[in-house]
């Protein structure tokens, strides 16, 4: 029984072959092989051709490797004695050799594939490194022309112009605006991941950037009627060192979406001191809003460039902007996460390193202008802007904030502007003379002329944006008390505003 299974498993693998000196077989086990005794030993194999006249010698041994003999890969030992017929020995290494050039060739293949794939790297590194220098550098080349076009404009608007071509004018104006708020925003960005982005670190009062954070978005919140509020953690220290743009830039950026992003109900800045060790803090920001939301599956999405996941006309954007928040608290050596509820609202949680002096004391401004004491009232001046213009709502925005004594409120038509006028106690109105659906001429009499005269003494300023506006020399006659000429300076504001609040 054993021999019938060992006949079964075991099969030869070596054959022993007697050759005379001129390569004639003398004997042969056939176990691989049949050669007839008698034959030629080369014409069986023309490899053995070249071996037999090396069998002249006597004592010799020599050994050949993967040598293919019809259907097998065989090592062939070759050995001579004194006296007697040289001896072939073949052993079929077939299997042996077939799984050896399986393994070298798999390994070459995985050689090659990973030269191709670290050739494809150093390609796309290559691409993608010359991508951001591309657009680093044309971005840089595109300010130029956009600078001299801005330039220009405002040249041309201090011209004489009729209405509508001043209209035109801030049109223009403002679509340089937009195209250079991108600029920069790309520039940042593409500055950041080639590494030449760099923060300030400088001693700022983190109270006065929130007084300011503060007027900026609780005016624009209250456009929309929402309510913006900053709910500080009394720990965080007052002076703190770091770059304070960028810090602001970060706030816009998120407190920006959060009000665009919604229509009804509140948005709030939290800010959390989590940890304050040696002279360093741990602060932070998170702002949630109770807007659209975000679906679970683009929340990771957010923060790539140019992706806007609610693509509708009514939210304009670049999707910009959270990619540059993303980039800055990483530089910052923060961690950024966003959670959010489709319907219910979202929440941007960011935390930034930061610095704060340990010993500060209030260092004196080099310079004091003119416009920084303006105004020192200890309650604050309740003014409405009506004004449709972007950036003139922007300018006089900025101009306020600076002085921490107003309360600002924009209307954005005369329509908008009735309704907060009826609701509300106004200290002074700024109002420009070319609204969408009044002229600052028929509007005036109107606010003045509301029940019980609650506005019959209240100071109105108009802002007139051409030298020819129809009826300048009338204004009187409508109500208004002043006008102020655009585009004006911070200081030419602030002095027409002081001259109604002595
Ligand atoms: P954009 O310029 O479009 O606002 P961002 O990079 O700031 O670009 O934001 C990317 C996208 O993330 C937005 O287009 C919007 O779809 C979504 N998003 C950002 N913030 C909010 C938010 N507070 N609520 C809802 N969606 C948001």
């Amino acid at each position: 029984m054993l021999e019938f299974y060992k006949k079964q498993h075991l099969y030869p693998k070596v054959q022993f072959i007697v050759i005379a000196k001129n390569g004639e077989v003398t004997a042969s086990d056939d176990n691989l092989f049949p050669l007839e005794p008698g034959s030629d030993i080369a014409e069986f194999h023309p490899f053995f051709e070249s071996v037999i006249p090396l069998l002249a010698d006597k004592n010799t041994q020599l050994s050949y490797y993967c040598i293919h003999i019809k259907d097998k890969i065989c090592d062939v030992d070759c050995k001579t004695f004194e006296g007697k017929d040289p001896l072939i020995v073949i052993h079929d290494l077939t299997e042996h050799y077939e799984s050896l050039q399986l393994v070298t060739q798999m390994r070459n293949e995985t050689v090659i594939e990973s030269e191709i794939l670290s050739l494809q790297n150093t390609y796309l590194q290559e691409k993608e490194a010359f991508k951001r220098t591309f657009i680093a550098n044309f971005s840089h080349e595109l300010r130029n022309p956009l600078t001299g076009i801005f330039s220009f404009t405002e040249m041309l608007e201090k011209t004489h112009l009729s209405d509508e071509q001043y209209d035109l004018v801030e049109v223009v104006k403002s679509l340089c605006q937009d195209l250079n708020i991108m600029i920069e925003d790309i520039l940042d960005l593409s500055k950041i991941e080639v590494g030449k982005f760099f923060t300030k670190d400088e001693v700022f009062d983190f109270d006065e950037m929130l007084d300011t954070v503060n007027f900026i978005y609780s005016t624009k919140a209250r456009q929309k009627n929402l309510n913006f509020q900053i709910h500080r953690d009394e720990k965080i220290p007052q002076y703190i060192e770091g770059d304070q743009s960028r810090i602001k830039q970060l706030l816009a950026n998120t407190i920006e979406n959060a009000i665009k992003f919604t229509d009804e109900g509140q948005v709030d800045l939290y800010l959390k001191l989590n940890n304050k060790r040696a002279n360093k803090v741990n602060i932070q920001f998170e702002i949630t809003d109770t807007g659209i939301g975000i679906a679970k599956k683009d929340l990771n999405d957010i923060f790539t460039s140019f992706t806007q996941v609610h693509k509708d006309n009514k939210y304009p954007g670049s999707g910009l902007g959270l990619a540059i928040v993303k980039n800055l608290v990483t530089l910052m050596e923060g961690n950024i996460s966003a959670e959010s509820e489709l319907g219910k609202g979202t929440s941007i949680r960011f935390n930034l390193k930061l610095k704060f002096p340990l010993h500060h004391r209030e260092k004196q401004k080099k310079k004091t202008q003119e416009s920084d004491i303006l105004f020192n009232n200890p309650d604050k001046y309740s003014i409405l802007l009506i004004e449709d213009n972007k950036i003139s709502q922007i300018i006089v925005l900025k101009i306020l904030a600076s002085q921490g004594a107003f309360f600002l409120d924009i209307a954005e038509n005369g329509a908008q502007a009735m309704e907060r006028v009826e609701e509300n106690d106004y200290d002074l109105i700024l109002m420009d003379l070319r609204l969408p659906d009044i002229s600052g001429y028929e509007l005036a009499p109107l606010i003045r002329d509301l029940p019980e005269k609650k506005y019959a003494k209240t100071p109105i300023v108009a802002l007139s944006g051409s030298m020819m506006g129809d009826g300048k020399n009338d204004y009187k006659k409508a109500g208004i008390n002043d006008i102020l000429q655009k585009p004006f300076q911070e200081l030419q504001l602030l002095k027409q505003l002081k001259k109604f609040f002595k």
